[in-house]
C-alpha cells in the first residue's frame, strides 16, 4: 500500500468512526423513545432528546470541519478582509460558550487600548471558538478559562491568549496536536468528543491571515497565544494583492 492509499485508508476509517458513534446513539435513543413512549416520564424523554439534539451537533460539526478542511486544501476558501476590533468580536463567543459550559469559570482580561486587527471575521469566530471550546473540553470543571487581549512584542501584531487550567499538553505532542485527524490520548479526550480537525483548521486559518500561534504548557494547564496583524498601511496592501499562503 503506498502512503496515499494509506492515508485514504486511515481517513475513511476515522470519519466512519466518528459518524457511527453519533448516528448509533441517535438511533438507540429515537428508537426507545418509539418503543417505550407510554412508559417513560417527561424527564426521561427530555432527556434522550437532549442525547439526541447534542449528538446532531456533534454530526454536525464533523462535518462543517470537514468542508473547511477540503477548502482549505482546494484553495478555495476565499477571505474576506475586515478592519475588526478583537474585544467587540470575542465578548459574545465567550457568552455563548460559557452557556455551553456552565461549570467552568470564564474571565475576560481585555485590553482596551488595543488597535484593529485586519481579518475575516467568520474565520476569526471559527479560531476562537475552537480554542476556548478546546480550553474548556480539556480541564475539569470548576477551573477557570481566561481570554486576555493585549499587545504583543511586536507593533505588526495583537496578542490574544486563551489559558485553562486543564490537562495539559507535553512538549513533544505540540507539532503532532496540529496535524490533521490527531488527537492525543489521556482520560479527558477519552470522555469528550472530537475529530482532531480543530486545531489543523485553526492554525491552517490563522497563517491564512498572516498571523502565528503559539503554546506554552504544563501540567498546570495551557496558553494559546495567536497574533493577528494590525491594520495598517502595509497590511492594508497584503489584503488587496492577496495573502501569504499557509
Ligand atoms: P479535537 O478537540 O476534535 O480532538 P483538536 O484538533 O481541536 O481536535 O485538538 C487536537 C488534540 O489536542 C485534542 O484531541 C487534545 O488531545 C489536544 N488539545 C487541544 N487543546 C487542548 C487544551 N487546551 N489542553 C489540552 N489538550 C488540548
Amino acid at each position: 500500500m503506498d502512503n496515499d492509499e494509506k492515508k485514504q485508508e486511515d481517513f475513511i476509517s476515522t470519519v466512519s468512526h466518528e459518524l457511527r458513534t453519533p448516528l448509533t446513539s441517535i438511533r438507540g435513543f429515537a428508537q426507545t423513545m418509539l418503543s417505550s413512549w407510554e412508559v417513560l416520564n417527561d424527564d426521561d424523554k427530555k432527556k434522550f432528546i437532549q442525547i439526541i439534539e447534542q449528538q446532531s451537533n456533534r454530526l454536525i460539526n464533523l462535518v462543517e470541519n470537514m468542508l473547511s478542511v477540503n477548502k482549505l486544501q482546494s484553495f478555495r476558501d476565499k477571505f474576506i478582509y475586515k478592519s475588526a476590533n478583537a474585544n467587540t468580536l470575542i465578548e459574545p463567543i465567550v457568552q455563548i460558550i460559557k452557556h455551553q459550559y456552565r461549570n467552568h469559570s470564564f474571565e475576560i482580561d481585555f485590553n482596551k487600548k488595543i488597535p484593529q486587527i485586519l481579518i475575516d471575521v467568520d474565520k476569526f469566530q471559527q479560531i476562537m471558538t475552537n480554542l476556548i471550546e478546546n480550553a474548556a473540553k480539556y480541564s475539569n470543571e470548576g477551573t477557570k478559562i481566561t481570554v486576555k487581549t493585549d499587545f504583543s512584542d511586536s507593533p505588526d501584531f495583537v496578542s490574544i491568549k486563551i489559558t485553562d487550567e486543564g490537562i495539559g499538553i507535553k512538549p513533544e505532542d505540540f507539532e503532532k496536536i496540529f496535524a490533521k485527524f490527531s488527537r492525543i490520548d489521556n482520560p479527558l479526550t477519552r470522555k469528550v468528543q472530537g475529530s482532531g480537525l480543530g486545531l489543523y483548521i485553526t492554525k491552517a486559518l490563522i497563517k491564512k491571515m498572516n498571523g502565528d500561534v503559539n503554546l506554552k504548557s504544563s501540567e498546570n494547564g495551557t496558553t494559546f497565544e495567536i497574533l493577528l496583524p494590525v491594520e495598517n498601511v502595509e497590511n492594508q496592501a497584503k489584503k488587496r494583492y492577496g495573502s501569504r499562503e499557509a
